[in-house]
């Protein structure tokens, strides 16, 4: 590892309230199972980041109206508010269902052409914004899921006054959230979140590169059709049989206008360093192409070799050097925290990460130009 103790200089934006999410699990092929996406994982990152030296600020809270940027005020509202209506309906006192789960989904076979009517009750309404039945929601999940989004568009604040690079340490994760669903344990979109922040603060064009073991379906959905904002992901295989099964193959190109600015370079379970970072490297390629003057990165450190939701097989050395690619495009970096599951290696591999982004852009922590 190149960042010796004291010497991370990338700001490390947290907030407490993302620890108030408690999943309690996830019900997963018809079994609520313990579920990986637990308080401790974000507890294990801060601990690291410290040890390494690097400087914690507060996340900055932010307006209802700017999570509606890339989400669908419906989406918005239902976060906030089916805890509470969960609790009034009798759910937990009177049926013992202590987490918000659906249960009938108005897929496309179902609704056969009609749209979909908000159900009056609850626990139909769910499945209206949840798209699985592994993404929980509890008593503290949404001041988690606010913080989370808060902590991103903070980092995005920080590159747009001039840092080179900021770390948000977001969770609940957010890549597998879109325009008016959630589902993947992600809620609202918090990269989507800071590209959009960027474009809004001047950016011309923006480009998100999503190196989580998993496609970010959510993030590609909400920049689908547009030009200005890039996404390239790299990613375990879903036709080898990994979530989120539907999307993220490599024949998704972007729509319209967005033809040609989404990349998808699925990738063979057991592939290991040298092929993921060929990937990371193709993802480079299309940036510079691109032409973007921020970047987002999705940093799900998931395709570790001990992680147990990818087989992609990356080493925390891997990790380091996709850092430094990415550092070394030019443009300042905002890194998003998405997934990452093995809670002994997590924050090792979020430092190599971040080590790899500094030590690719030689400015970082120094006082930006224009303060
Ligand atoms: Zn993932």
């Amino acid at each position: 590892m190149s960042v010796e103790a004291g010497e991370l200089r990338i700001p490390v934006v947290w907030s407490q309230d993302c620890l108030l999410h408690e999943p309690g699990g996830e019900v997963w092929l018809g079994l609520r199972e313990a579920g990986t996406e637990v308080p401790e994982r974000a507890e294990a990152i801060l601990r690291a980041l410290r040890d390494a030296g690097a400087p914690v600020l507060p996340a900055r809270r932010h307006e209802i109206a700017d999570l509606h940027a890339v989400h669908h005020p419906g989406l918005v509202r239902h976060l906030a508010s089916i805890w509470a209506d969960w609790e009034a309906g009798g759910y937990v006192s009177e049926h013992g269902r202590d987490r918000v789960v659906p249960y009938v989904f108005p897929t496309a076979a179902m609704l056969a052409g009609l749209p979909a009517r908000p159900p009056a009750a609850a626990h139909g309404r769910v499945g209206l914004y949840c798209y699985d039945t592994m993404t929980l929601i509890g008593p503290g999940s949404w001041q988690a899921i606010r913080a989370a989004a808060d902590a991103a568009l903070t980092a995005a604040e920080l590159i747009a006054a001039g840092r080179p690079a900021s770390y948000a340490l977001c969770r609940p994760p957010g890549h597998h959230a879109g325009p008016d669903g959630y589902g993947g344990s992600c809620y609202l979109n918090n990269a989507a979140l800071a590209a959009q922040a960027l474009r809004q603060a001047g950016a011309g064009r923006v480009a998100v590169i999503d190196i989580d073991a998993h496609h970010g379906n959510g993030t590609q959905a909400i920049f689908y059709a547009r030009p200005d904002v890039y996404y390239g992901s790299v990613h375990v295989d879903p036709g080898a049989g990994w979530f989120p099964h539907y999307m993220g193959f490599a024949a998704e190109r972007g729509s319209g206008p967005g033809t040609g600015a989404n990349r998808n370079l699925p990738l063979a379970p057991g592939t290991g360093d040298n092929g993921w970072l060929a990937a990371v490297a193709q993802l480079c390629r299309d940036v510079r192409r691109h032409g973007a003057e921020a970047i987002v990165l999705s940093l799900g450190v998931d395709a570790a070799a001990a992680d147990p939701e990818s087989p992609l097989q990356v080493t925390a050395d891997g990790y380091l050097a996709a850092g430094e690619l990415i550092g070394r495009l030019g443009p300042p970096v905002a890194v998003i925290q998405e997934g990452g599951y093995h809670l002994p290696t997590l924050g090792q591999y979020v430092l190599a990460a971040l080590a790899g982004v500094q030590s690719g852009r030689p400015a970082v922590g120094q006082p930006p130009a224009s303060q």
